[in-house]
């Protein structure tokens, strides 16, 4: 796959080269009359999707709508840069992210609360975006882009509170933000994706099961590419979370938390096989072995200590 794609008509998929890794985070270009981006990258990616976008052969200035899944940096972060080249655009987002896109202290300081300082470098700075360029979304809210394209919202809690997820009326197809897990598609790897603070399980298996109800004709994931295997992926996403925090669970009670990563990587080993010693993507599998998957197990356990309480 090229670094960016046609991947459904009128859906341009392009990668933005998250944190320097190629294939693992894109961004979403809708060429429709009223022209919209769907997640933006962190600042660190703002160039390269500025670049891609013109290279589509689309304006930044004609964007109509930078529309963010949820406020995580990796795709919210770049907001406050793109808009800059963007006079037009609104920021669409989540009611419950909308004020930390407007003064961004507390999310940068969740941030780096929850993932350590050096996130700011991978990052890049957080601008604020101003008030009346921020719409709050709430579930069930449609935009129009065009005769043929309609955008419809999803909450879609549980990897976050401040989750959305995206309905396309032209394609049929669905932005899923992180709502069910990653998906490397080239190598056809589905794995959960639940970083702290606030991963909820129960949440997050709800939201799998309402987005199966609308049966798409395919997902466009965050991290990255698309798949027409709907209900399949739907449902290995529910059935790996479950695993997964049977697999932190049980090393919690053998007072072995520590081990969780090494036994999560265990579980999804044969899995990754196809991408370990691939040297163009040996970046991707050095993320999820060294930050991914430990910070999956980290959310588990911090569920686990709620539940307790
Ligand atoms: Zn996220």
């Amino acid at each position: 796959m090229a670094d960016i794609a046609e991947v459904a008509e009128n859906i341009y998929l392009i990668d933005d080269q998250l944190f320097s890794i190629p294939r693992w985070g894109s961004v979403y270009l809708l060429n429709e009359e009223r022209k919209a981006l769907i997640e933006t990258g962190p600042a660190t990616s703002a160039s390269t999707v500025l670049d891609e976008i013109r290279k589509i052969g689309v304006s930044p200035e004609d964007i109509a709508y930078i529309i963010v899944t949820h406020i995580h940096l990796d795709h919210a972060g770049g907001a406050g840069v793109l808009i800059k080249e963007m006079p037009q655009a609104q920021v669409l987002v989540h009611y419950k992210g909308a004020r930390h896109l407007i003064n961004p202290t507390r999310l940068v300081d969740g941030t780096i609360e929850a993932q350590g300082k050096e996130v700011l470098a991978r990052h890049g700075a957080v601008l604020p975006i101003e008030t009346h360029r921020v719409q709050a979304i709430h579930d069930g809210d449609t935009i129009r882009l065009g005769k043929k394209q309609v955008l419809e919202f999803i909450d879609a809690p549980g990897h976050t509170k401040h989750e959305l997820c995206i309905y396309e009326t032209r394609n049929g197809g669905l932005f899923s933000g992180d709502a069910a897990g990653v998906y490397m598609a080239e190598n056809d790897i589905l794995l959960p994706y639940h970083p702290p603070p606030d991963f909820n399980l129960e949440r997050c298996l709800n939201t799998l099961e309402r987005l199966a109800k609308l049966t798409p004709s395919m997902i466009y994931y965050s991290h990255l590419g698309v798949s027409n295997k709907v209900q399949d992926n739907l449902q290995l996403a529910m059935k790996k979370l479950r695993v997964w925090d049977d697999i932190v669970a049980k090393a919690i009670k053998e007072d072995a938390f520590n081990d969780a990563p090494r036994r999560l990587i265990a579980q999804a080993c044969a899995e990754l096989e196809p991408i370990r010693g691939v040297e163009s993507l040996k970046s991707l599998y050095d993320h999820l072995v060294n930050t991914h998957i430990p910070s999956c197990a980290a959310a588990h356990k911090i569920l686990s200590r709620s539940h307790k309480a």
